[in-house]
């Protein structure tokens, strides 16, 4: 088969189709979004050699299980052990021997097959299209913010970063309060939000402080600072993006004013299947350029300019 290797350079080469496990089914890939994690990896971050590629739509071609055989699917990419002390505390996502596609000890999606435990799989509604199923994964990641804090309508959210995560954690909080800011650099994708009626700001405009949650997801040191002078006491900072670099920051504000920080990473997938289904979220703007296989090295590249958001990659 065709895949995107990563091996200390990208590389679009031949390898050998992958066989399930027991219990595992074999996907073909029908289409591949691009994530941030992808070009962190490409960095050196985690280490990861193989296979690209986390968030997927494809055809389940071969498994055990009847109720999956034939059927469109997007899948939870980490794979748990069952057996460990976190796997049995009820924290699969949280393993100590875990498989992550694409990211940690397994081949991912930028491939024409991938395998996958059957668990892990969500049969994908027929209303959602391939280019919208492929922010299924990313989009749970945002519903994994109101499944940690319970946010109600009179919450007012603060969301620092007007990337992907930062757009997706925006229309997840949106569905439980009107009451949020979007604080964004980049004019054109703030846009997209101020198109669905959600409020924007500036990064240099002035944003109220007292915020009740205030989500970072900018992915820069100095976002986790923003947060803390915009959070209310004994209010909560959620951090959605990694941050590589490491910087000193001052933390008595977190203490003098009792905030929580709630670090978050990949969340449910029924929620945001449901939600693309029903058209609570509109994803669809967010798709600046699309590739196929082949032009993946390229597309990769593409992924990291300032004016690009989602790129997806047709197998
Ligand atoms: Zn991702
Ligand atoms: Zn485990």
């Amino acid at each position: 088969m065709r895949a995107v290797v990563f091996d200390g350079e990208v590389r679009v080469t031949e390898r050998p189709t992958p066989r399930p496990a027991p219990g595992e089914a074999l996907i073909r890939v029908l289409t591949t979004g691009i994530c941030n994690t992808d070009l962190e990896i490409v960095k050196g971050y985690m280490g990861f050699r193989g296979v690209l590629g986390h968030e997927f739509v494809g055809v389940v071609e071969e498994c055990s299980n009847p109720a999956l055989d034939g059927k469109r699917v997007v899948g939870e990419i980490n794979c748990a052990c069952h057996r460990c002390r976190y796997c049995q505390l009820e924290m699969p996502h949280h393993c100590l021997r875990r498989s992550v596609l694409g990211i940690l000890d397994r081949d991912g999606a930028l491939a024409q097959y991938l395998t996958l435990p059957e668990e892990n799989l969500h049969i994908v509604p027929n209303s959602i299209r391939d280019d919208v199923a492929a922010f299924t994964e990313p989009l749970a990641a945002a519903f994994r913010i109101t499944e940690q804090l319970s946010i109600g309508e009179d919450d007012r959210v603060v969301v620092l970063g007007d990337g992907k995560m930062g757009q997706l954690c925006m229309q997840a909080v949106w569905l439980h309060t009107k009451r949020l800011v979007c604080v964004g650099k980049h004019p054109w994708k703030l846009d997209l939000l101020k198109d669905l009626h959600i409020n924007i700001a500036r990064h240099d405009d002035p944003v109220e402080p007292g915020a009740d949650v205030v989500i970072e997801a900018t992915g820069t040191p100095g976002g986790l600072q923003r947060a803390i002078e915009l959070v209310r006491p004994e209010g909560t900072i959620v951090l959605k993006t990694t941050v590589a670099d490491e910087t000193p920051m001052a933390l008595s504000a977190v203490v003098i004013n009792e905030i929580k920080i709630v670090g978050s990473r990949c969340g449910p997938f029924r929620p945001a299947l449901e939600a693309l289904a029903m058209g609570n979220v509109e994803v669809r703007p967010m798709i600046t350029e699309a590739y196929s296989l082949k032009d993946a090295a390229h597309a990769l590249r593409r992924a990291a300019a300032s004016d690009v958001m989602k790129v997806l990659v047709h197998i």
